[in-house]
């Protein structure tokens, strides 16, 4: 078998022209005629107050921690085990970072473990939805009418994932996606904020243009454009939303196949993971599965090692991921001290198999027949 890798970034065909589309019409810079048709197709599908394309998930995240008002000081919950740009953009705020664990059967936070944190110093809550899964929204939500926190979704993950039927992004008061090329729809690096509540969005347009009111003044709304507030350029250029458009309309048939793969691998290991103490991944009734990721809980170092090892022996890149980052170098020293197993435990444990559209089922057929036949050649070491 040739190598499988991680992840291999998916064309659905029509980039390159849509690009060529772009310069064609001689624009190129930010919000020309891609941009709209994108921040068109998010409002309509999933019922975004507004949609706002920025240059990742991390951008989209800095602008909400600007439109958060965070300052110096000031508590963000949020859990441990994420990437780092869920709690880099808060700190570049000056924000103290209060680190919620993991649920014991889920990466996601456990939400009952988030009133305890707060304080008169907490302004946020930052709920993200690990592999697309939904976070109990509800819980969230209640929690932050009760002591008037903002709620800002990490939805980097979990484009076209559900919670309750609503869609992920439209529930918390702003939401940050990514389509970087891991993720489910990608423009190479790429991404959006989503806002919900209505009295940020003007706000949102000036912090996401340098500070200037110019998409004001592009609307024939003011006669001149000046520096109104704080900002930077957050905004992507009409080649990374051609590209991204591209993607947007085959998003259902993206969605359809990695879901296909993901039910692959489910099956195909769910007999061999409970008879040899792995577990799959956990879906709950509130949350649909947006098929992001397909991850196995080995349950210790030592048998995800093993695991990796073994399948990279058959070329085939498995990969782990997230150093729980209240124990990471640069905040450890800053974190309160409570321990967060749970977290800790993914961060050991857990084990992100190959799923991209081009994977084959036949290449799943012998991924899976490769892990399950661990333990045997394990045994005759
Ligand atoms: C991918 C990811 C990000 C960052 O996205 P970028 O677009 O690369 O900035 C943030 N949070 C989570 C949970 C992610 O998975």
């Amino acid at each position: 078998m040739t190598l499988i890798p991680f992840n291999k970034p998916y064309l659905t065909g029509k980039e390159t022209q849509y690009i060529a589309d772009a310069v064609a019409l001689g624009k190129i810079s930010g919000d020309g005629s891609f941009t709209k048709k994108c921040h068109a197709f998010f409002e309509e599908k999933y019922g975004f107050k507004k949609a706002l394309l920025t240059t990742s998930c991390t951008d989209a995240l800095e602008m909400a921690a600007i439109l958060a008002v965070i300052e110096p000081g000031d508590e963000v919950i949020m859990p441990s085990y994420t990437f780092v740009s869920s709690s880099n953009a808060f700190v570049l705020r000056g924000a103290v970072i209060r680190f919620v664990d993991s649920m014991p059967n889920h990466p996601n936070m456990d939400v009952t473990k988030i009133e305890a944190l707060i304080n008169n110093k907490t302004k946020a809550i930052l709920p993200v939805h690990y592999a697309g899964h939904a976070c109990d929204m509800d819980i969230i939500m209640a929690l932050a009418n009760k002591y008037n926190l903002i709620v800002i979704e990490d939805a980097a993950q979990a484009i076209d994932s559900y919670y309750k039927g609503k869609p992920l992004g439209s529930i918390g008061h702003m939401a940050a996606f990514s389509f970087h090329e891991t993720k489910n729809i990608i423009s190479g690096e790429g991404g959006m904020l989503t806002i919900n509540d209505a009295k940020f969005i003007d706000r949102a347009e000036i912090i996401r243009e340098k500070g200037t009111n110019r998409s004001q003044f592009f609307r024939g709304e003011v006669d001149k454009y000046s520096w109104v507030d704080i900002g930077s350029s957050f905004l992507p250029s009409e080649i990374i939303a051609a590209f991204l458009y591209a993607q947007i309309e085959n998003l259902q048939d993206i969605q359809e196949k990695r879901l296909t793969l993901w039910n692959a691998y489910y099956n195909g290991l769910k007999e061999w993971a409970d008879t040899n103490g792995y577990i799959l991944p956990n879906t709950f009734e509130y949350a649909t599965n947006n098929a992001h990721m397909f991850y196995i809980d080995c349950g210790s170092l030592e048998k995800r090692m093993q695991l990796i090892e073994h399948l990279k022996a058959k070329n085939i890149l498995a990969v782990f991921h997230y150093l729980s980052l209240h124990s990471s170098p640069f905040y450890a020293a800053k974190h309160d001290g409570r321990e967060l197993i749970n977290a800790d435990n993914y961060t050991n444990n857990l084990v992100r198999l190959p799923l991209y559209y081009e994977l084959g089922l036949n290449e799943i057929d012998y991924i899976v027949n490769q892990i399950t036949s661990i333990n045997h050649t394990l045994s005759s070491h």
